[in-house]
């Protein structure tokens, strides 16, 4: 059922029962919003009051307002949430609730049929493939952590991404953890790491007792600003000192500008460890995204382009490094008959079942980064009209997976109008994110240096007040996709724009 705009099922009392019933039919939702000239919610009108009326021998011809006074209506505030909504509907037995502003004016309608259906930001997509992969785990008995599905899960991605070497891992944050520590990173160094990015990206840095300098995003690609790479770069090497390391990340499934980034860091000589756990089946310039770094990480969480359930992979040229990360990802044992020691490992291995599922989704990838991408145009396409706010762009040159569909709205009041929407999406059962907030202004890492794209441009602040994610699951179906399109457009006050 297509959402109407508000303004299709409000009537004012001096229109007749015969044009409500008219105008419930014509707009099938079950419920009329009497208003008055300002907007205000005077009382609904539905079917059964059409009916009751009709019984009570009210003429046809008569006003709303002849209607017997019902109790007031049952409304909420803009504040509402759904579970208000929810109890609300249940005590009243009732499917609608008008929205109501401070005024008393209706500024929406919520349904209980949507609240019954949750469209998710992005949720795990599991096909056949990995079922029959998962069963034959079973069958032969390889349960165990080790087995032949993680060695051949390595393979496969390091294939797919067109590196040398592969190390499964339990999750993209033990992946970077473990490159982290293959890089040298000890106590007291100091460790580059895009600021716009999930917090995962930083915590191992500050874990292996290293000390994280963020650096901003550039305006195109919303990834590492190599102007503020390159200042950073500068002013560290003034004070004598080289970074042990660069995090650069790959965000909502677009590569970084590699082009600009890796010459700078080779330059002072620092390796990058290329976090490209949202970036799976992204390419720049023709290179796949994760092809970059001296180690280069990937996640399979379950909200990521393909997912094990929870896992990840460090991938890498170097076959000492990969080798090394197999070993303290299982507790570092010696080759000995005994158990030997002489490092400190971890318990970071990917399991052989989830590595299974793994398998299987690596051969759907390639569906999952076209879905991902249809989802991203229609949303371009039917929200065009609306103005003040930018699309992530995919910059020349780049192949972007569109992992989450982004836009940033602009303005001095981004931030406010993205809660707005925000809020409004979410009294509709649809799960919507701001953008990732920036490292630097998390008072986990306040005080921490930051390099900023220009003097008096924060690039990932503003990215972060006026950024929203919306839906991009690969198995939302089609009725799903139109009415985040429409919600959103109702959201932002403007008219979807129907494809040609
Ligand atoms: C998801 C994610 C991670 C962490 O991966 P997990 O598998 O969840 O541990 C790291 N960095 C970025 C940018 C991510 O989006």
């Amino acid at each position: 059922m297509a959402l109407l705009p508000l303004a299709q099922l409000c009537l004012p009392p001096a229109a007749t029962l015969h044009d409500a019933l008219a105008r419930l039919d014509a707009t099938a939702q079950g419920i009329l919003l009497v208003t008055d000239d300002q907007g205000r919610l005077l009382r609904t009108v539905t079917d059964g009051d059409l009916r009751r009326a009709a019984l009570a021998g009210i003429a046809p011809t008569a006003p709303l307002s002849a209607l017997p006074t019902a109790h007031a209506p049952h409304t909420v505030g803009l504040q509402a949430s759904q579970r208000d909504v929810l109890e609300l509907m249940d005590a009243q037995r009732i499917d609608h609730v008008p929205v109501v502003d401070a005024d008393g004016r209706a500024v929406d309608l919520i349904t209980r049929r949507e609240l019954s259906q949750r469209v998710w930001l992005s949720s795990p997509h599991l096909g056949e493939d990995e079922v029959a992969l998962v069963q034959e785990a079973f069958s032969s008995n390889w349960i165990a952590p080790l087995g032949p599905h993680v060695d051949a899960f390595e393979r496969e991605l390091a294939a797919l991404v067109g590196v040398r070497h592969a190390a499964a891992t339990s999750s993209g944050t033990a992946a970077l953890h473990l490159g982290l520590r293959l890089l040298g990173v000890r106590p007291g160094d100091v460790v580059l790491c895009s600021s716009l990015t999930f917090v995962a990206s930083a915590n191992p840095i500050k874990q292996l007792g290293a000390t994280p300098v963020f650096i901003d995003s550039e305006p195109q690609s919303w990834n590492m600003s190599p102007q503020a790479l390159a200042a950073a770069l500068e002013a560290l090497h003034a004070a004598g000192i080289t970074p042990r390391a660069a995090v650069v990340v790959n965000l909502y499934g677009q590569s970084a500008e590699m082009d600009s980034l890796v010459p700078l860091l080779q330059q002072y000589g620092v390796p990058m460890l290329e976090d490209a756990a949202e970036s799976l089946g992204a390419s720049y310039k023709g290179r796949p995204s994760g092809s970059f770094g001296k180690l280069a990480v990937f996640s399979f969480n379950g909200n990521k382009i393909i997912t094990t359930s929870g896992g990840g992979m460090l991938v890498g040229n170097d076959p000492a490094l990969i080798d090394h990360a197999r070993k303290l990802s299982t507790q570092a044992r010696e080759p000995a008959r005994h158990y030997e020691h002489v490092e400190d490992g971890y318990n970071y291995r990917l399991s052989n079942v989830l590595a299974g599922i793994g398998r299987g989704q690596l051969r759907v990838l390639e569906h999952r980064v076209q879905s991902r991408r249809a989802i991203f145009s229609q949303y371009r396409d039917a929200l065009s009209a609306a103005l003040g706010l930018r699309w992530m762009e995919e910059p020349e040159g780049h192949h972007s997976t569109r992992w989450l569909s982004a836009f940033v709205l602009e303005g001095d009041d981004a931030q406010a109008r993205r809660d707005a929407l925000l809020d409004f999406l979410e009294r509709h059962n649809v799960e919507a994110r701001p953008v990732w907030k920036p490292m630097h202004l998390q008072p986990l890492y306040s005080g921490s240096r930051y390099f900023q794209h220009d003097a008096g441009q924060d690039v990932s602040r503003a990215l972060f007040e006026g950024g929203v994610c919306l839906p991009s699951g690969s198995n939302m179906n089609a009725a799903q996709r139109s009415r985040v399109c429409e919600l959103v457009a109702r959201g932002l006050g403007v008219a979807v724009r129907s494809a040609a």
